[in-house]
């Protein structure tokens, strides 16, 4: 079992229903669905089809829907073309087929008012900096840009202006409408790009809970100002995403690894969620060998600390979607081999965080098999996991939405559906036969529970029994003759 969970996005390598299963299967836990591509019938169906599939295997999986920001792309291209260093691109403020003649590729990008506020000398990225071009000439049309980088052009790629202020606001008009739509189909979680300050993410929430939504927001961290601001971000975030894609671009790229590093640990404090994303595996996109440093940057993702790690063009546009996963899971497992449990978390330990903080330490000391959390918002179960412990964390709620959430989380299993009893005693034998039964616990396991006396009641996780299960499992059974 991996601590660290992988998020796939979906994407055409990966829409139809038996490869969902075995992504599943695999070891995915939780799909984001990217709404800067594909459109609502799309996202439509790609939920339907989650839900279908993860009800057939019983296993909870989560949809992330991530936001498309202010992010500016290319038209459609019907045919990947290449450009070559030196030639020119020529951008367009208007609409026009994007393609290239001679030594010319003509494009055009959906936000055209933020070219028109370019000016010679200045650089114009795409597809995460992999094509890169400088202005040459401006005319009442279109920019002339020169080719610095070459590469293959292909449809709705991602435009960047390093260096300049983007005039547009971090919730679109088109995020609005997304958002509308993916609360109204309920998603799990809600990913925010280009989050510059805590008032993008205020911003965010605020609408989350005008649409009737309750859905935990990740920021993306992929800007210079998200960096500077990440305090303040986190402080209002549910969790981050740090995008290493538009990121690597926006601040000088071998700065990526600390701010990793720092994001992780200042997210860690505060038990908040953080996903790594982008180029963890670009090397199996088109080849079944990884390379070293994909492996190496997974294995390090999980020992700086990471909850989850998320794939993209690898499961969206990539051949070999399942062999990805694969990867990534077994690096995980090795990586967790050595993995600093029960370090790595800022003192003191707050109040309403000592209960967790003992069950980890209490399940060290025993030498348990695993941690059990009784828990209805789901918050005792992350707070365990905040303090990383050795064995994993099998959680059991009241809700399938709660089940659901926790699905991102580090160590944590998400367990079960037990029903709401007025007595914790029963409550707790209810779970463990059906844990008995599913295979999450064995009958020689100890276990370290927590849960709160008085159930159903938030933030009232106030017990920790130990638990021998051979001497517990006759009292699950009695015998009908006793
Ligand atoms: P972001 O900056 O939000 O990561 P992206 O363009 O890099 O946007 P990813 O989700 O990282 O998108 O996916 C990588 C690539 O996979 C995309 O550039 C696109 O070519 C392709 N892709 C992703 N999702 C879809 C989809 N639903 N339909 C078609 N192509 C997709
Ligand atoms: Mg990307
Ligand atoms: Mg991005």
């Amino acid at each position: 079992m991996i601590r660290t969970k992988i998020v796939a996005t979906l994407g055409p390598a990966t829409k139809d229903e038996a490869t969902l299963k075995k992504l599943i299967k695999t070891g995915v836990s939780v799909f984001r669905l990217n709404f800067s591509h594909g459109n609502h019938d799309e996202h439509f169906e790609n939920i339907r089809i989650i839900r279908k599939v993860s009800k057939e295997l019983s296993v909870p999986v989560a949809i992330l829907q991530d936001l498309s920001g202010p992010k500016i792309r290319i038209g459609k291209v019907e045919k990947p073309f290449p450009v070559h260093q030196g030639e020119f691109i020529e951008f367009f403020f208007r609409p026009v087929e994007c393609g290239k003649e001679k030594n010319r590729a003509l494009l055009w990008v959906d936000h055209p008012e933020v070219l028109k506020t370019l000016k010679e000398g200045d650089l114009i990225f795409i597809a995460d900096g992999s094509i890169r071009s400088q202005v040459i000439e401006k005319t009442s049309e279109k920019l002339i840009a020169r080719v610095l980088l070459g590469g293959i052009i292909s449809s709705r790629k991602g435009v960047n202006f390093p260096g300049v202020k983007l005039p547009i606001p971090c919730l679109t008009e088109k995020d609005k409408k997304d958002l509308a739509f993916g609360i109204k189909h309920g998603v799990d979680f809600i990913s925010l790009s280009f989050v510059n300050h805590a008032d993008d993410v205020a911003e965010c929430k605020a609408l989350i809970k005008e649409l009737g939504g309750d859905q935990p927001l990740f920021a993306k961290i992929e800007t210079q100002s998200g960096v500077e601001h990440i305090d303040e971000i986190l402080e209002l975030a549910d969790g981050v995403m740090i995008a290493r894609g538009d990121l690597g671009v926006e601040v000088p790229i071998e700065k990526v690894p600390v701010i990793q590093k720092n994001i992780i640990k200042k997210a860690r404090n505060l038990g908040k969620p953080v996903i790594v994303a982008t180029q963890m595996l670009t090397s199996m996109i088109n080849s079944l060998m990884p390379s070293r440093a994909d492996v190496s940057d997974i294995a390090n993702a999980v020992l700086d600390g990471a909850d989850a790690l998320m794939l993209s063009d690898e499961t969206t546009i990539g051949k070999y979607p399942l062999e990805a996963v694969e990867v990534m899971k077994k690096t995980i497992e090795e990586a967790e081999k050595i993995y600093p449990f029960l370090q790595g978390v800022g003192e003191p330990v707050l109040q309403d965080e000592a209960i967790s903080h003992s069950c980890a330490i209490l399940a060290k000391e025993v030498e348990a098999d695993r941690i059990v959390v009784f828990t209805r918002s789901g918050i005792s179960a992350c707070r365990v996991s905040k303090f990383r412990p050795n064995v994993p964390i099998l959680a059991a709620v009241h809700e399938e939405k709660i089940l659901r959430k926790l699905t991102i989380v580090w160590g944590v299993v998400p367990a079960a559906i037990v029903t709401e009893t007025k007595n914790p005693e029963k409550m707790l034998k209810d779970f463990l036969r059906m844990a008995l039964d599913k295979g999450l616990i064995s009958s020689k396991d100890i276990l370290v529970v927590t849960m709160g006396s008085q159930i159903g009641k938030v933030g009232s996780t106030n017990m920790i029994r130990l638990v021998r299960m051979e001497e517990e499992v006759a009292t699950l059974y009695p015998s009908s003759d006793s």
